[in-house]
């Protein structure tokens, strides 16, 4: 299924052109125009899903393999350090396209990018609510 309003359902299927790193049947891995550091990119699937939630079970499992494949080969390529696989859902966790997307970021020793978070704190009481919370549903 395409949406005809989505800018990924147009990258993803060519419509629009975007700098290509990596494309078969099913997705397509493009250079970010914002990038958080050099190299940053996102894997996006050419069938339109709204966020992980609505991600088929088919597709979902193809995205780790095809992050893993491609990861590593922008790793090596641009010589980085590390990379950070980053997906957001929903405008609380960020996401500001609402089609389906996985960041592949590289990460280079000092590169400053912010991305990760400050430990904050919790209880054993609160732990246990959680899981009673998560168990329940
Ligand atoms: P998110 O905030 O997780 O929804 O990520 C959206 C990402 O898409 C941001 O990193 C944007 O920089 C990027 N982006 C938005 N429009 C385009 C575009 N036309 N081509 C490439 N990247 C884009
Ligand atoms: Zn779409």
């Amino acid at each position: 299924m395409r949406d005809e309003n989505c800018i990924f359902c147009k990258i993803a299927n060519g419509e629009i052109p975007s700098t290509t790193l990596y494309e078969d049947e099913d997705f397509r891995v493009i250079l970010d125009l914002g990038p958080a550091t050099r190299g940053h990119a996102l894997l996006i699937p050419k069938e339109h899903f709204k966020d992980l939630f609505e991600l088929e079970d088919e597709a979902a499992e193809k995205v780790l393999v095809r992050a893993k494949r491609i990861g590593s080969r922008m790793k090596k390529a641009l010589r980085a350090d590390g990379l950070n696989l980053i997906q957001n859902n929903g405008e609380a966790a960020g996401q500001t396209v609402f089609h389906f997307h996985l960041h592949l970021i590289p990460r280079y020793e000092n590169d400053h990018a912010g991305i990760l978070w400050k430990p904050g704190k919790t209880t054993p009481e609160d732990m246990q609510e959680i899981k009673r919370l998560v168990d329940s549903q």
